[in-house]
């Protein structure tokens, strides 16, 4: 059993736990100094001892915890985490059944009812990430539930503990079962995705713009020139090259890169000489393709929130305005730029406000197509709409 204490919730707060609210704020809490080891389980009380939430102490960037359940003789045992981990499952059954998919999320934190946990399915293989000390003091429990619910291959781990989600690079990722190949092939839409499970940070796709490359590759791709930035492992270049793009070409600043994207190209047997992959900042790309006239007919845009090269340091919140003109400068009439972020800091609005401000200081036009937030396995709590952290929108460039 695990220590449980009691937490007196400030009066003007209680309302929000009581209407289903999951995170716990720092603000919220009126003895804060009664929290001391992550992981402990709390009940978030008002000033008259009334029991109000339960839930557990762990600090991320988001808060200092989350709400597990709102009856207060719930047990958060191996039984509880069961419980949430079935109708989990339940709920992604279509994703379990889709022959042609075979990498998705199966655990989306609070969208599921325990933040701080994500799980996701890799072709039999689950890899389970940990995103405080709290939830991982938890680790037991949870890794228990999910034996106790799945047929495995094996399971893996990612602890992204410090207050930046940073990947904590400590130990092996292997938890359990059979270790996978380096790496296995996994499918998305009928596209094959090679995956490193135990190979730092990052596994080779992000699995929430699904969608989204589904949709580049049956309805924007055919006989288009692609631009493809930020492109990591090429994914979005795969994509596009198989819906029939006349030509893909792929920039990153890492090398591992050009490596990546050719290993996915020649997996879903696309020759990788007649696609462009370069390794160069984005940044210096835009000027060079400015100077040299080039034009394409699809650009994404995909940025981390955060990046820091030799010269510049670009945040999404400050500078996707500058990214988008850059964007636009290099992009046909009636060509199409897909503008995406995961920034969880500003909502669809403001997305759509940088939009705007980029064609205007232009003096351009555009049309929005269409556009995405997560997909149904990146489930979203219904009382913490800002867990859909995803924005893309496919805008067409009119002028
Ligand atoms: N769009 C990708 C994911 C992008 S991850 C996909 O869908 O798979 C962010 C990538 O941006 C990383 O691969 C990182 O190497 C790259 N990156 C960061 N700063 C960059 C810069 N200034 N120029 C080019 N690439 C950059």
């Amino acid at each position: 059993m695990y220590k449980e204490i009691e937490l007196t919730v400030k009066p003007e707060y209680i309302d929000e736990y009581k209407d289903g609210y999951p995170l716990i704020c720092k603000e919220s809490i009126a003895d804060l100094s009664r929290l001391t080891k992550e992981g402990t389980i709390v009940n978030l009380m008002d000033s008259k001892k009334k029991f109000i939430a339960k839930g557990y102490y762990g600090i991320q960037n988001k808060g200092y915890g989350w709400v597990l359940s709102s009856n207060k003789d719930e047990q958060i045992d191996a039984e509880y985490f069961a419980k949430r981990i079935k109708s989990a499952i339940e709920y992604r059954e279509e994703f379990f059944n889709d022959k042609e998919t075979t990498a998705f999320r199966v655990f989306n934190g609070e969208g599921d009812g325990v933040g701080g946990l994500t799980i996701d399915y890799f072709d039999g293989f689950y890899m389970v990430t940990w995103y405080s000390i709290g939830i991982y003091e938890l680790k037991d429990e949870v890794l228990k539930a999910l034996k106790s619910s799945v047929e495995y291959k094996g399971m893996y781990q990612k602890k992204r503990f410090d207050a930046k989600g940073q990947y904590l690079d400590d130990a092996d990722d292997f938890v359990c079962g059979t270790k996978a190949d380096a790496p296995i092939i996994v499918k998305e839409n009928g596209v094959n995705f090679a995956i490193y499970l135990d190979d730092g940070p990052m596994v080779g796709v992000f699995l929430d713009q699904r969608e989204v490359r589904k949709t580049i590759r049956d309805k924007y791709a055919k006989g288009k020139t692609v631009l493809n930035t930020f492109s990591y492992t090429g994914a979005f270049s795969v994509f596009a090259a198989l819906g029939g793009s006349s030509k893909t070409t792929s920039v990153d600043l890492a090398n591992r890169s050009r490596s990546k994207t050719e290993e996915h190209f020649s997996i879903n047997g696309i020759h990788v000489e007649s696609q462009e992959i370069i390794v160069e900042d984005v940044f210096n790309y835009f000027k060079y393709a400015v100077k040299k006239n080039l034009l394409f007919d699809l650009v994404v845009l995909d940025p981390p929130s955060f990046a820091r090269s030799k010269k510049v340091t670009f945040s999404v919140a400050k500078d996707y305005v500058k990214l988008l003109k850059e964007a636009i400068q290099i992009t046909n009439r009636g060509g199409v730029i897909v503008a995406s972020t995961n920034y969880a800091n500003f909502g669809m609005m403001t997305f759509r406000d940088f939009i705007f401000k980029a064609f205007k200081e232009l003096g351009g036009k555009y049309t929005v197509e269409e556009s995405f937030t997560l997909p149904k396995d990146f489930r979203v709590a219904e009382k913490f709409k800002e867990g859909d952290y995803l924005k893309v929108v496919f805008i067409k460039k009119v002028k």
